[in-house]
């Protein structure tokens, strides 16, 4: 059959590459200048199979940039108040720049609680109400790792994203909300959808830049993809037979847009690269 792709794929893995090869002379630089090295910690509690290698990969990548990294394992039977007394002490160290609690937390934890009682200045997944803040308003400073990362796949394709329709799929407070804000301060013009919109292809099909963050494989049809869009997948779903797959029918959507995102290798590497990035801003603005 005749390939009928004309959509450019937006390498992730490549451009997270590129991202930790400039944190990596950042770091260098860091250190000779100001004699700190950035330091990340990890709090992961029970033993949830797919947190821990996420974990794993987080603190594999601090190594290889030259991120110190820290790993606080605790039992699944933590209590609350021992995970804030945790916190509290890391809040309080020199050495460490960047807390990252990784999610989900067992029930016995309010999780909202637990996020707030982070210092905003190393809070390095951005979820902080601080940060979630001060991106609201146009001035932020860390932010939430994916929808970052999605910008730097953005702004790779070279695309220029004023006065461009960008439509956002998903609202969550993780990926779709704060993507909307990065996009409107890019001076977009930007719809947020979700499961209650009444119109979605119609919309849809007025994207210039399409943000898909629904987590439904192969959601977005590829008719649905206006010509010459630039397509962002962030969706991670397993197939039936254990394929990983977008929220976007990646085939028939290549076939329209003008830049794609593949899945895997697209949105993915990006998030762990944003990360670190956070973790030297973090660092960097440290007193
Ligand atoms: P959530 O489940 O928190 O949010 C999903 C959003 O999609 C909700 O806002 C929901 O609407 C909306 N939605 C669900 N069904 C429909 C529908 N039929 N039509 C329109 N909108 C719909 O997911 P996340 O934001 O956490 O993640 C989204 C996807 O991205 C997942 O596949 C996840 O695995 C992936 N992901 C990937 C990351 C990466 O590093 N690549 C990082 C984070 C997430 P409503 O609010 O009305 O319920």
């Amino acid at each position: 059959m005749e390939n009928l792709m004309t959509a450019k794929i937006i390498n992730g893995k490549e451009i997270a590459a590129q991202v930790r090869a400039e944190l990596k002379s950042e770091i260098q630089e860091l250190k000779e200048k100001t004699g700190v090295t950035p330091g990340l910690t990890v709090v992961l509690v029970g033993e949830n199979p797919a947190s821990l290698v996420y974990v794993r990969n987080k603190i594999k990548a601090c190594e290889e940039v030259g991120i110190n990294s820290v790993q606080h394992k605790l039992p699944e039977t933590t209590t609350h108040e021992e995970l804030l007394g945790l916190i509290r002490q890391l809040n309080a160290s020199k050495e460490v720049h960047g807390i990252l609690v990784q999610l989900p937390l067992p029930k016995q934890i309010n999780e909202e609680e637990i996020l707030e009682e982070i210092s905003p200045s190393k809070d390095v997944d951005g979820f902080h109400p601080y940060n979630v803040g001060r991106l609201m308003i146009g001035n932020p400073v860390l932010q939430p790792c994916t929808p970052y990362g999605v910008m730097r796949l953005l702004e790779s394709t070279g695309v220029d994203l004023s006065g461009k329709d960008a439509v956002v799929v998903g609202r969550s407070n993780i990926v779709g909300k704060p993507m909307a804000m990065m996009l409107l301060k890019r001076n977009a013009t930007v719809t947020v959808c979700h499961s209650k919109t009444k119109d979605l292809i119609e919309r849809v099909k007025k994207a210039d830049i399409l943000v898909a963050a629904i987590g439904r494989a192969e959601f977005i049809k590829g008719e649905w993809v206006k010509e010459g869009a630039v397509v962002i997948d962030v969706g991670m779903n397993r197939t039936m037979e254990g394929k990983l797959v977008g929220d976007v029918d990646f085939e028939g959507a290549s076939m329209r847009a003008s830049f794609i995102t593949p899945v895997p290798g697209g949105v993915g590497p990006m998030t762990i690269a944003m990360l670190l990035k956070n973790t030297v801003v973090a660092a960097s603005r440290a007193k």
